[in-house]
C-alpha cells in the first residue's frame, strides 16, 4: 500500500467520523428541542389559529390546525408514535 492510499483512507475515515459525530450532535439536539418545545406555529395561519378574509374583519378557524395555531413537530410525532408502540407492546 502506498502512503497516498493510506492518506486517502485516513482522510475518508476521518470524514466519516466527523459526519457521524455531526449527525449525532444535530440529531440529539433536534430530539432535545422536540422534547422541550413539542409544538411549532402552524404554517398556514402563522400560529394565529384563524384565517382572515381579505376584508380583515371576518375569519374562520384554520382547518390545518383546527384553530389551535400550533402543530406537533415531526420529530415529536415520531417520538410519540414510538412511545405508543412501546406502551402497546407490553
Ligand atoms: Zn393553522
Amino acid at each position: 500500500m502506498s502512503s497516498l492510499t493510506v492518506l486517502v483512507a485516513l482522510i475518508t475515515a476521518g470524514g466519516v467520523l466527523v459526519l457521524v459525530v455531526a449527525v449525532a450532535v444535530f440529531g440529539g439536539g433536534y430530539l432535545l428541542t422536540c422534547r422541550i418545545w413539542p409544538f411549532r406555529a402552524c404554517g398556514r395561519c402563522k400560529g394565529l389559529g384563524r384565517l382572515h378574509a381579505p376584508n380583515g374583519k371576518s375569519w374562520r378557524d384554520c382547518p390545518r390546525c383546527n384553530g389551535k395555531g400550533r402543530r406537533l413537530r415531526i420529530g415529536r410525532r415520531i417520538w410519540n408514535n414510538a412511545e405508543r408502540a412501546k406502551r402497546n407492546a407490553i
